[in-house]
């Protein structure tokens, strides 16, 4: 609402209410009454009345320090109560110059930083306030206490470096509560000398006073008795009231929130308290360590258990058919099992339990052995009858040469991959074997066969087949034709599913698909090592999920230690928030400079707590090592617990940082400062 007027202030039927704003019906417990005034350009004006008159109710009012309000408050014709908490906020810090009975002068900052508070929201160059500054200092006489701390000084002097303060951003109006009520006489003397030149200067002033002799100093003095305007005086000067040409105009900007200056500050703020904020910071140094750690050993007992069973490859199942040797004559069958045929029985499944990724039949006999070059390798060796699609589900790796492919096993072609072992008995170590032609032996039978892979040598684990490193895959035709009646029969077949979860239905639905083909003409099994893998990841799973549960508790009690000491820590600095918000933070830097502590003792305590994580899953390692056999101290960093764990300590920092800021933003200017 804009109307034309000639005057700065205009208050027009003001009602106010401490209790509820809405219960303004009964007019004697108002504290503000039908308050009808208003306030020129450049007049200085008295508001005198008995102690809780309502004076400073009306103060905090004007200064756009509470807005529940009934009635208008119009600063040149704009109504306070259009603005939102952002534009209030530059409207205080631009156009309102506070002083206040008790100074209110923050007592971490030297005199120089509090005269700078007002242009710490606003301005990002500093110097030239610096020099206003050091002016004013030198003006009022107090430039050798520049870089004193307010405590150090008499309380004439702190007025007056409130009263530079109020000054610094060049405000229109200043607002003054009682400036004089704590100064003896010769201050009170001194301090209305400067203000009636601030006056002459251009500036309106109102000051709030109860002392007759300081508003007989003024040129108008409104007399307030219980929240009404009892009578206006106005004194006859000789004052030419000027219009000064261009009118008052209020300025109003988009303040940026102050990020380097919240940084530098939070840090400041930590400072004081090192002892309280090392103490809250233990909780989550543990916390994060715990996260790290914890996860950490969970991933990795997961691997190290797993890999131990993994040799058959991931997501696989085994699965294997024989004829059922007790089967009595009575018992009925729809067809009778002798071995799987692969056509009619394995090739179709794939299309059956769409789940199946690759499925090859495993052939293999007992008695094999390997001969190259006059050397001949009897023990251990393991002669594997495939498909082309075998290797790759087993998830083997080539050191030289490829797979076979789908034709070498339609030709039955003399071709093969072998194991490391066999190589390195074989051949000279500097020799690449492919196209090399060995002879294999399986149930006496001997046939020459092409290398055309040799697979990396793999660590030994525990694998009933025996050495992984001996094995000689050869197309499943091959061997077929090779072995006896009884080995050539495939009775074995290993296949892949998509995706691991489909382990445990898959092989369940596979043997009743048999079962109900082949009745109790047969016997069908599915290998448990892939079933027990699946249950074991199922199992290590969870096992880690619980141990992050467990540390993440420990991470939360942590944070809630920092919510807590910063609550605590904004109920000591409520009066600095005040002051604050008074001369012109906004609700978001407010937040900002909060969630800014909380954030970096979360980042500090976060970095330590990773450090420890690290330096504890090793030891436990180690120690580990001391204890477990097969158990080696590694290195170990598993990337996903430190993602997890680094992204724990920003997320800690700023949920920590939210109730205490939202209490610090919700915080009532005129609660805080009257908080004595
Ligand atoms: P003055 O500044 O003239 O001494 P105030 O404006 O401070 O008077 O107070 C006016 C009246 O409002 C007093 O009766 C006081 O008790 C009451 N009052 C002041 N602040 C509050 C508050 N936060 N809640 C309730 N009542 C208040
Ligand atoms: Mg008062």
């Amino acid at each position: 609402m804009t109307i034309s007027t000639e005057n700065l202030i205009d208050i027009k039927n003001l009602n106010f209410n401490y209790q509820t704003s809405n219960d303004l019906q009964s007019s004697e417990s108002l504290i503000l009454n039908k308050i009808n005034l208003s306030i020129k350009h450049n007049e200085l004006v008295a508001i005198c009345g008995p102690s809780g008159s309502g004076k400073s109710t009306l103060f905090y009012i004007l200064g756009g320090l509470m807005r529940k309000y009934n009635g208008d408050v119009l600063f040149s014709g704009n109504e306070l109560k259009a603005f939102d908490e952002e534009q209030l906020a530059s409207f205080r810090n631009k156009n309102i110059g506070f002083i206040f009975q008790s100074f209110y002068l923050l007592p971490k900052l030297t005199v120089l930083e509090n005269i700078l508070l007002p242009i710490t929201y606003t301005v990002s160059d500093r110097s030239s306030f610096e020099n206003r500054a050091k002016e004013y200092l030198k003006d009022f006489g107090i430039l050798d206490k520049m870089d004193t701390y307010p405590g150090k000084l008499s309380g004439g002097q702190q007025q007056r470096v409130a009263i530079i303060r109020s000054l610094i951003n060049d405000p229109d109006i200043i607002l003054a509560d009682e400036p004089t009520g704590n100064l003896d006489s010769k201050n009170t003397k001194q301090i209305m000398d400067l203000l009636k030149t601030i006056h002459k200067k251009g500036k309106t002033i109102l000051i709030i006073t109860h002392d007759q002799e300081i508003a007989n100093e003024c040129e108008k003095i409104i007399y307030v008795k219980d929240g009404q305007i009892d009578k206006i005086q106005t004194k006859d000067t000789n004052k030419i009231v000027e219009t000064k040409g261009s009118k008052f105009k209020l300025k109003i900007e988009k303040t940026p929130i102050r990020y380097m200056y919240s940084f530098k500050l939070a840090i400041k703020n930590l400072g004081y308290q090192k002892m309280r904020t090392f103490i809250n910071m233990l909780g989550i140094i543990i916390g994060i360590a715990a996260v790290f750690s914890m996860v950490t050993l969970g991933l990795y007992s997961k691997e190290r258990i797993l890999e131990s069973y993994a040799t058959l490859g991931v997501n696989t199942i085994g699965f294997t058919g024989y004829p059922n040797w007790e089967m009595r004559a009575t018992d009925e069958s729809p067809k009778v099992f002798k071995s799987f045929d692969w056509e009619k029985d394995i090739s179709p499944l794939k299309k059956i339990f769409t789940e199946i990724k690759y499925i090859t039949p495993t052939l293999t006999t007992w008695d094999n052995s390997v001969g190259y070059g006059g050397k001949l390798i009897e023990q251990d060796i393991s002669i594997i009858g495939v498909n082309d699609s075998a290797l790759t589900m087993m998830d083997k790796k080539f050191l030289w040469g490829n797979n076979f492919n789908f034709f070498h096993v339609k030709n039955r072609d003399r071709v093969c991959v072998i194991g490391f072992g066999i190589f390195k008995e074989l051949f000279s170590i500097n020799t690449i074997p492919l196209n090399s032609t060995i002879q294999i032996t399986t149930n006496k039978n001997t046939t020459s066969c092409k290398i055309i892979g040799v697979l990396k040598q793999v660590s030994s684990a525990k694998n009933e087949g025996g050495d992984p490193n001996k094995q000689i895959y050869i197309p499943y035709t091959l061997f077929q034709a090779l072995a006896n009646f009884w080995s050539r029969e495939i009775r074995s077949v290993v296949l892949q599913v998509h995706n691991k979860d489909q382990i445990e239905t898959v092989a369940k639905n596979l043997k009743g698909f048999f079962n109900r083909k082949y009745g109790k003409s047969a016997t069908f099994n599915i290998n448990q090592d892939s079933l027990l893998i699946y249950q074991m990841n199922r199992f290590l799973n969870l096992f880690t999920i619980l141990l992050s549960f467990i540390s993440f508790m420990s991470l939360f009690v942590g944070g809630l230690g920092i919510t807590n000491m910063m609550i605590v820590s904004i109920k000591e600095r409520i009066k600095e928030i005040g002051i604050k918000k008074a001369y012109g933070a906004s609700l978001k830097q407010i937040r900002t400079e909060i969630i800014f502590e909380t954030m970096i003792i979360s980042v500090l305590a976060g970095f330590i707590g990773l450090l420890l994580g690290f330096l504890s899953y090793e030891t436990m390692i180690y120690a580990g090592s001391k204890f477990i056999k097969d158990l080696k101290f590694i290195f170990i960093f598993k990337i996903e617990a430190f993602a997890l764990s680094f992204i724990s300590i920003f997320v800690v920092g700023f949920l920590t940082g939210l109730i205490p800021a939202y209490k610090a933003e919700k915080l009532e200017v005129l609660d805080a400062l009257r908080n004595e």
